[in-house]
């Protein structure tokens, strides 16, 4: 991976902006590793993308996260605080790309999700329920030797299949046990790192607006020339001004 300058975050910033999530994530990564096609970015299972995500964020602003959570039950807002060490998972040998399930006279065939599905459920073109994932996923499913419709497998078949593609790609869920310091609940928090460092990202880049729109008005310089300084330097421009 490359660290980017602000310039290129600032770009991808840009071209993910009209996106849904996954969009925004591919963008990011995009930008981060050049040498992969964006292509070959959207096949990535969502744990090793998520890894890639991580490792773009450690590299970007660094590897301590904080945010706040609500709790479910009263609704006060709960602080986490963890490093992206916490939550990566150390990556193991790449799944293949069509794993298998058999269970209770099922054979099913799948492959993991990946951003084109995280997509392609976003963008309501398709009608999104929790078996629409799984219709995406399976490549084929008989029961006794013959073909049998994705909508018809047994609860547990599909719990199989889902605990075979938690298994095969682990990153794709970071959970955090949380407890919260007003009435006591204890339960695991969700941590989507492709939403968060999008909002990140958002954030740091309205700044970075602001701060070119300011040092432009004033010195008459350009954007290029703005973003090319150091954030140090940049800064001390800023408090001259006053800003
Ligand atoms: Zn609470």
């Amino acid at each position: 991976m490359r660290s980017l300058t602000a310039s290129e975050l600032l770009g991808a910033w840009e071209a993910g902006y009209p996106h849904t999530s996954a969009g925004r994530a591919l963008a990011l990564l995009g930008a981060a590793f050049p040498e992969r096609s964006l292509g070959e970015l959207a096949r990535l299972p969502v744990g090793a993308r998520d890894a890639l995500l991580l490792a773009l964020r450690e590299g970007t602003f660094g590897g301590a996260i904080s945010g706040l959570v609500a709790c479910p039950r009263c609704g006060e807002q709960v602080e986490l605080a963890f490093e992206v060490g916490d939550i990566r998972v150390p990556s193991g040998p790449a799944a293949p790309e069509v794993l298998e399930v058999e269970r209770a006279g099922h054979a099913v065939r799948f492959r993991l999700p990946d951003s084109r599905d995280l997509a392609a459920l976003a963008s309501g073109r398709q009608p999104a329920g929790p078996g629409q994932m799984l219709a995406r996923c399976v490549v084929e499913a008989r029961r006794e030797g013959a073909h049998v419709e994705v909508r018809e497998l047994p609860e547990d078949v599909v719990g199989a299949i889902s605990s075979a593609m938690e298994a095969a790609d682990p990153q794709a869920r970071v959970e955090l046990a949380t407890t919260c310091p007003g009435c006591g609940h204890g339960w695991a928090a969700g941590f989507d790192i492709a939403e968060f460092l999008w909002r990140e990202v958002e954030a740091w880049a309205q700044r970075l607006l602001r701060d070119v729109h300011t040092l432009a008005s004033l010195y008459g310089w350009s954007e290029e020339h703005i973003l090319a300084m150091s954030p140090w330097k940049r800064q001390r421009y800023l408090e001259l001004v006053g800003r």
